[in-house]
């Protein structure tokens, strides 16, 4: 009997067509290209271009494999889907696709084959009314999948080489270039569509460079394993103005379309490791993002609801700054950082959780609006990636749920991990004053608004019993510049 299966734009890895033994000769595989999936969040026009594209280029592939591919065109998925009687489906994530995909009659939904944690399983990992950690769980998954272990103990006597992963920023620093793709015919074509089509949508696309295929996906890795990921662990946190790549590997957005899967990556990377290319360090901080990191993110997506989003544990209720969409701003930090996000829809971790997401926590931004605006303009972006990171780590707005504390800091980490404050309007030694950085400033109002919050958090309680011995005279111009600083800055 002939079976219809529909594929997501962010299902592309073959090991959908596996797990579902599509038979090349009866089956037939459905692709929707539909205004609501393109605009349920206001995305980057590159985040656009990758998935339309990636999905041109995989249903090109498969028509020239003989494979029976229809593409459908509507304003909304449902439309398209219920020109079927009856549909087969890999279960997203997150939970809007999850209800357009109910509203069929009909529908057969598979578990999706590419994550390491099987949905299920996260009510059990994360049970209800406790607090989460990252560790216990992460090493549960090195010992499951045996990943870097001897026996049951980690290769090199520890479980994480983190603070090995933590040097600060050089200028003389120089990395491999990563491995970009120059669009070819299909996605120029795609993208003055998207101009037209999305015109309002934010960023840039003159410099689109990302693998479309799962052919450069894997072209693109190699070249990290070979070149990048022996550089990747030292400086992982450390940013610099001209380096919008450092070491990083940039295979998130092609992990989160699955033109690679999370196994391949690891798999990857430990052989690299054995090949003694990479060390212990750079191969294990790297293993972390994926095997620990990504599935964690996702399973507290999963263990949660809706209501999630809209945590906000601190009573933040400032408006987003509208520099987040121009980097119209004179602090440098943040201006460099929006600009590369404008020009390529990508930051990675520590300039989104160190400046981005640090900023609007210091100023109060409302985590709602901070959360929309990461789903919107990153081209590796996905709510069940985003909230966690936003709303849990971030901005604490989820009260502690899976962060023990809250990732805010004054201008001097910006300044030991950047080369930002060299060239900045603002003076990241002075504490106050005009020309004192806004971080500093609002860093202890921060503290002063939260300090019942942090009193008994053993992270946070040394830097409220600071500022509580601070001199008054001090602390009230603080305050009295923290208001001002928020009111310049929008
Ligand atoms: Fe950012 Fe402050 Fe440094 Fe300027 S001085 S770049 S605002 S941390």
């Amino acid at each position: 009997m002939k079976r219809f299966l529909f594929l997501f734009s962010f299902q592309l890895h073959p090991d959908y067509l596996s797990t579902f033994q599509f038979q090349k000769d009866k089956d037939v595989l459905v692709f929707v290209d539909s205004d609501d999936q393109w605009t349920y969040y206001h995305f980057h026009k590159q985040r656009l271009l990758l998935h339309l594209s990636s999905v041109h280029h995989y249903v090109d592939a498969l028509k020239q494999e003989g494979y029976h591919v229809e593409v459908l065109h509507s304003k909304t998925l449902r439309e398209s889907l219920l020109r079927y009687p009856e549909l087969y489906a890999f279960e997203p994530t997150n939970r809007y696709e999850k209800s357009w995909l109910a509203s069929h009659p009909k529908i057969t939904l598979l578990p999706d084959p590419l994550f390491l944690i099987p949905d299920q399983e996260w009510l059990t990992l994360l049970p209800e009314g406790k607090p989460h950690k990252l560790d216990p769980l992460y090493r549960q998954f090195r010992l499951r999948f045996k990943i870097l272990m001897e026996a049951d103990k980690p290769i090199g006597g520890q479980f994480s080489f983190d603070k090995e992963n933590r040097k600060p920023a050089s200028t003389n620093l120089t990395f491999e270039p990563p491995m970009f793709f120059a669009p070819d015919a299909i996605t120029l074509s795609l993208a003055s569509e998207i101009e037209t089509r999305f015109k309002r949508h934010p960023g840039q696309l003159a410099s689109f460079q990302y693998p479309v295929t799962r052919n450069d996906a894997l072209l693109s890795f190699d070249h990290f394993l070979t070149h990048r990921l022996p550089t990747f662990g030292d400086h992982q946190d450390a940013m610099i103005d001209h380096l919008p790549w450092m070491s990083h590997s940039l295979i998130s957005s092609s992990l989160n379309l699955g033109l690679l899967s999370p196994k391949e990556v690891i798999d990857g990377a430990i052989r690299t490791y054995k090949k003694g290319w990479a060390s212990l360090a750079s191969t294990e901080g790297f293993i972390r993002q994926i095997l620990g990191w990504r599935e964690y993110v996702r399973g507290i997506y999963l263990v949660s609801d809706d209501s999630y989003l809209h945590r906000n544990a601190l009573n933040h209720h400032q408006p987003l700054p509208s520099f987040y969409y121009d980097a119209k701003t004179d602090m440098n930090c943040l201006h460099t950082t929006i600009q590369e996000t404008i020009h390529h829809g990508y930051n990675h971790h520590i300039q989104r959780l160190m400046v981005l997401s640090n900023y609007a926590s210091l100023a109060s931004v409302n985590p709602f609006e901070l959360n929309r605006w990461f789903n919107e303009m990153y081209i590796d972006s996905s709510e069940w990636i985003v909230a966690a990171n936003v709303i849990g780590m971030g901005g604490y707005a989820d009260g502690g749920f899976m962060s023990t504390k809250p990732y805010v800091s004054s201008g001097s980490y910006i300044h030991k991990m950047s080369n930002y404050c060299a060239s900045c309007t603002y003076k990241v030694e002075l504490k106050t004053g005009d020309k004192a950085c806004p971080f500093n400033i609002l860093y202890w109002d921060y503290i002063d608004r939260h300090q019942d919050t942090f009193k008994q958090n053993p992270r946070m309680s040394m830097m409220v019993n600071v500022w509580k011995k601070m001199d008054p005279t001090v602390k009230e111009t603080l305050l009295n510049e923290a208001k001002i600083k928020v009111k310049q800055h929008g």
